[in-house]
């Protein structure tokens, strides 16, 4: 017992009792039940309490509640716009990131502003405190430390029903909603060489009983692995022999609620870079025959764009080198984390390929890289709200569903939470579109494909990036959350005063007319290389001083606006014409065997996949635009518009 552990009596919390009568459940403890403390499982139970419902968290370890489990970064390219759009939507992400940062980057500068993101280092044991207060200080959530070793289940008149978890210890956990995030840890075996441990995480061990559960169910598993770099002692390297990379000068939060007058609020630290060398190269190939993905030992697929160093150098033997990056794990610690060499190869040849990099001769090894190799659910089990189509009360979140990253985890465990808890209360579910979210992107790429690899955000995986930036995604959201109460009202007002001190200037910006050339400033800002504050120099002073006090939030967002108005008309249009045949419902009785002259390959998947619109259908890949044409002729026949 530890002492975040809680008696599970509701009558102790303020919000403690369920809502509602729901589902006859006797013995329930919680109207939705999280198991896992990770990425996913905090923003779960948060956006879950946040609409009222009565949350318990279980989780393996309780001191470990939003563990890094790899890199100590938050955000990224595809990911940082994630950040933004979980902390617009109330999650904690996004604050727990600028409370705990050491270093903060803004990406991409130099490209358009579809595609700058923003990716900070962080303090990965002021991160994990910071993630736990927020659990433990949001009402009507409770944490429970303890394994799950199987599901409840109850055979009601539609079906199998899961109505909560068991403990290993016994104990058992009633709610109508459980929510899985566990993660790397269904299955789980780590690699390092010819050395294999059961354990989803260095330390920590497998949930076994839980994915034989899974299994009875019915639900198809499949395997990937994904791994992790050595960590070294920082006494023992020298910083001094390679190139320091700083963050930036002036560094932008996460967060729209953080205080920028106060950021950054840690002390701010350089990351290294350094190169592998041919020696390391060398190494690494003569021994490659011993990491387990090259002795066939692991057969789970692993991230292609995030490859093992011994990958690395088998794909590209041309490279004379490839980069690393020293990041320092937190501000009191001598743990370096060495990304960019992520390794399942023996400690000992990690040791000998690791000698080999400048600044690294005489690095002290902490920690050996490993490979770790895991059970997934195929995600085109699931539905829009992350629910199991086939399995009612149960939905899953995170790396279980064959994601990778914190940023995708905590993204589909808000969705989750907020959905377990509206189907608790019968409310009508939250659902983000693609043209309104990455989230909205990445939930539907799950639902509609089964991943071959583990599945990570790019902004290249949203047609809409124009409309889908890091900046907007308060723009995009607020209202949204707020309509279904994941916000509350003073986030609602404080965005309805940015939209009027946006409309504002640009409606100065239209009026004031440049001299000489007698333009408007909104057409200098046009120009290419304009900017917000080079035009202001051209206005009167009484336009400038109006225009100087705005916010540098409302800045970036008339300029953004302006320069890339006809892109973004563009993609609303688009977005418009495809509206239509996104919405249009496909039956789920639908009998694909008898629509005539679809591919094989369609029929097979579309019966498989069983998309709920043609919008659906039509990104499955393999889909034809003529099997489209013909699924919506017969949708049209059974709707009474065609004889
Ligand atoms: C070795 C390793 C290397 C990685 N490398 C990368 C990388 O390079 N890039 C990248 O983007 N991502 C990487 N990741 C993935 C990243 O850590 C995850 O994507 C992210 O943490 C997923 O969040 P999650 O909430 O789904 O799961 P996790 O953060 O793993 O959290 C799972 C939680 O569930 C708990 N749990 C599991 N089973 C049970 C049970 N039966 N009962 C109770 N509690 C349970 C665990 O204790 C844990 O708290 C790596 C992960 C690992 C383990």
């Amino acid at each position: 017992m530890t002492s975040h552990e809680t008696s599970l009596d509701p009558a102790r919390h303020a919000h403690g009792t369920p809502r509602l009568d729901g589902p006859g459940l006797s013995g329930r403890v919680a109207d939705v039940l999280v198991v896992g403390g990770g990425h996913a499982g905090v923003e779960a139970t948060l956006a879950a309490a946040r609409l009222g419902a009565h949350v318990v968290m279980v989780t393996f370890d309780a001191d470990k509640v939003g563990e890094m489990s790899c890199n100590p970064a938050i955000g990224g390219l595809g990911k940082g716009q994630i950040v933004r759009e979980i902390d617009a939507l109330g999650g904690a992400m996004g604050r727990i990131a600028d409370e705990t940062g050491i270093q903060f980057r803004m990406l991409n500068t130099a490209k358009g502003a579809a595609v700058r993101a923003p990716r900070c280092q962080s303090d990965r044991h002021l991160y994990r405190a910071a993630a736990t207060r927020a659990v433990l200080a949001q009402p009507g959530v409770e944490l429970v430390e303890g394994g799950a070793s199987g599901l409840l289940f109850d055979d009601a008149d539609d079906g199998l029903r899961v109505v909560g978890v068991r403990l290993e210890d016994g104990r058992e956990l009633r709610a109508p909603a459980t929510i899985l995030t566990t993660g790397t840890f269904l299955r789980a075996v780590m690699h390092t060489g010819e050395a294999q441990a059961t354990g989803g995480r260095i330390g920590e061990r497998s949930a076994e009983g839980l994915s034989g559960d899974v299994e009875r169910l019915g639900l198809r598993l499949g395997r990937l692995k994904t791994g992790t770099p050595p960590r070294l002692d920082k006494r023992s390297v020298d910083l001094g022999a390679m190139e320091a990379q700083p963050g930036d000068a002036h560094p932008s939060p996460f967060s729209y609620l953080t205080d920028r007058a106060r950021f950054p609020l840690q002390r701010q630290v350089p990351c290294h870079i350094t190169y592998t060398t041919p020696k390391t190269h060398g190494i690494i190939a003569d021994n490659v025959h011993r990491a387990p993905m090259y002795s066939g030992r692991i057969e789970g697929v692993g991230p292609r764009y995030c490859p093992s160093i011994e990958d690395k150098i088998m794909r590209f033997p041309d490279r004379e080198r490839h980069q690393i990056f020293v990041e320092p794990e937190g501000l009191e610690t001598d743990v370096l984390y060495i990304n960019g060499i992520s390794t399942s190869l023996p400690a000992e040849i990690q040791e000998a390929f690791v000698a080999t990099v400048p600044g690294l001769e005489n690095a002290r090894f902490l920690r050996h890289g490993y490979a770790v190799e895991y059970d997934f659910v195929q995600p085109s089990q699931l539905s829009d709200t992350l629910a199991l189509r086939s399995v009612p009360g149960l939905f899953l979140a995170g790396q279980i569903n064959g994601t990778s990253g914190y940023e995708e985890a905590g993204g589909q465990g808000l969705i989750a939470g907020a959905n377990a808890a509206l189907w608790v209360q019968d409310r009508a579910p939250f659902v983000l579109r693609r043209h309104e979210a990455y989230l909205g992107v990445m939930v539907d790429d799950l639902i509609i494909t089964n991943p071959s690899e583990p599945y990570r955000m790019f902004s290249s995986r949203a047609e809409y990036r124009l409309l889908l930036r890091q900046d907007n995604a308060d723009r995009r959201l607020v209202r949204r959350a707020a309509e279904v109460g994941l916000v509350d009202a003073a986030r609602l007002d404080a965005i309805d005063e940015k939209e009027r001190a946006i409309a504002a200037a640009r409606r100065l910006l239209e009026r004031t007319r440049a001299q000489p050339e007698n333009k408007s400033l909104v057409d200098l800002l046009r120009r290419p290389d304009a900017s917000f504050d080079r035009v202001l120099e051209r206005a009167p002073s009484e336009t400038r001083a109006a225009l100087g006090a705005v916010s540098g939030e409302v800045r970036e967002a008339v300029e953004i606006d302006v320069k890339y108005e006809g892109y973004i008309e563009r993609q609303r249009a688009e977005v418009e014409r495809l509206a239509r045949q996104e919405t249009s419902e496909i039956p789920a009785d639908l009998d694909y065997a008898v629509i005539e002259g679809l591919s094989t390959e369609a029929r097979e998947k579309l019966a498989r996949l069983a998309p709920r619109t043609l919008g659906a259908a039509s990104r499955i890949e393999g889909v034809r635009p003529s099997d489209l044409a013909l699924v919506g002729l017969e949708l049209r026949k059974r709707a009474g518009a065609i004889g």
